[in-house]
């Protein structure tokens, strides 16, 4: 959900815009057969079923074809050599193996990588809704941020993606495909290499893409378990992270059947200011949304709460506010995630001096707390967090030129 994220001070990074063609070798367009990439265990068996896989087979069959989907990332019936040829057909008669259409691949001078996806057509009326999902390479691990619906409810003042209506909530199957697009077009499926050393390009995933996860709770948590099979994509629930703006009740829901690290999107340290950033706040204001991270399943100093604090200048980050974060956070196990405000156009905040930022973070690490400044990433690319935005609703043009216009200047 939050997205923040690049200020105009920020250390100066990428220049770079590149917008690569999709690989050949990638299946891609809206499919005529429904696919099978995505489906959870109990999808797929009844899709198996569903075109005569007797039930003595079933379960064999459905951990055959997961391996070929998830471990090996199959790309045709055919490849599933363990597979009876008989079986293959009839897969390939009623199935496919594509994943989303991705209209755009954009890389970043830093690596990072964007990609615009868009979903199978659901009927008549839908052109297939758009999506975007961000890979951030780093040394020690290969950070995915995936979208769990098409534009939000939400109207967070600082996020561009909170101007975007919604238009629906993601399948499961749309979520996990966003990891298995990811996969592909790094490479990143089991191989003699990644046996060998187990180093895969994607270690984790964040749910900050669009969205409120905790709105489409069921198939975040579907998704996540497809994620997190060890017979399958082998992510592990301790690096999967889901970031919520505070829907109270479904809080504890996310921890028990997950097992997933929350995220808060806090931003403020009171309610009359966190109403106006975060307008969810007025119906779970601040003391209901700490009791419920208290009370999260499994919290623990080894896994603790990551709370994210984007930095607006004059409006949040005064060391008065770093005093008063450090007191709300008092007994949760928490780390605190300074994020320089991205610019978007018609946005109405600045982001904070960088001394400013600093004195604000020195401020929270002499308290104790973790509290690294998220380096601004894809900036050339559009793809920091607070700038997620499909093309399902276009910047108008002159917009758009005249935010590359200022961050080409402030690059140089
Ligand atoms: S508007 Fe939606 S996507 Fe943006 S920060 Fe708020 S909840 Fe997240």
């Amino acid at each position: 959900m939050p997205r923040e994220g690049l200020c105009d001070t920020a250390p100066a990074m990428t220049v770079l815009l590149q917008t690569a063609p999709a690989p050949s070798a990638v299946p891609i367009g809206i499919a005529a057969k429904p696919s099978l990439v995505g489906l959870t265990r109990a999808r797929l068996a009844e899709a198996l079923a569903g075109v005569g896989v007797g039930d003595k087979e079933l379960r064999m069959r459905v951990g055959q074809v997961w391996h070929w989907i998830y471990v090996r990332g199959a790309r045709q019936f055919d490849d599933m050599t363990n597979v009876s040829k008989a079986l293959r057909q009839l897969l390939d008669a009623h199935f496919t193996l594509a994943l989303p259409e991705v209209t755009s691949e954009q890389i970043s001078k830093d690596g990072t990588r964007k990609w615009l996806m868009r979903m199978p057509s659901t009927g008549p009326h839908d052109r297939g809704a758009e999506i975007e999902c961000v890979y951030i390479p780093e040394t020690d691990r290969g950070t995915l941020c995936v979208s769990s619906q098409v534009g939000c409810t939400l109207t967070c003042t600082f996020c561009h993606t909170g101007t975007q209506k919604l238009v629906r909530n993601l399948e499961a199957s749309e979520i996990v495909a966003q990891v298995m697009v990811a996969r592909r077009y790094l490479n990143d499926f089991q191989s003699a290499a990644t046996m060998r050393d187990g180093a895969r390009a994607v270690s984790n995933i964040v749910f900050m893409g669009m969205g409120e996860p905790l709105y489409n709770l069921q198939n975040v948590r579907d998704a996540i378990h497809v994620m997190t099979d060890q017979e399958g994509l082998q992510l592990s629930r301790r690096k999967i992270t889901v970031s919520t703006s505070g829907v109270v009740p479904q809080i504890e829901a996310l921890g028990a059947e997950t097992g997933a690290m929350l995220a808060i999107s806090l931003h403020a340290t009171n309610d009359a200011l966190r109403d106006e950033l975060v307008p969810l706040n007025k119906k779970y204001p601040i003391k209901a949304l700490l009791d419920a991270c208290r009370a999260y399943p499994g919290l623990s100093n080894a896994r603790r709460i990551t709370f994210e604090y984007v930095m607006l200048k004059g409006v949040n980050d005064s060391l008065a506010e770093a005093r008063a974060l450090v007191r709300l956070l008092s007994g949760i196990p928490a780390k605190i995630n300074l994020i320089p405000f991205n610019p978007w156009p018609g946005s109405r905040y600045v982001c904070s001096d960088w001394e400013q930022i600093e004195t604000f973070s020195e401020y929270i690490f002499n308290a104790g707390y973790s509290s690294p400044v998220r380096t601004p990433r894809g900036r050339d690319i559009l793809a920091a967090c607070g700038q997620l935005k499909s093309e399902t609703e276009k910047m108008r043009a002159r917009a758009r030129l005249m935010l590359e216009e200022s961050l080409v200047a402030n690059l140089d």
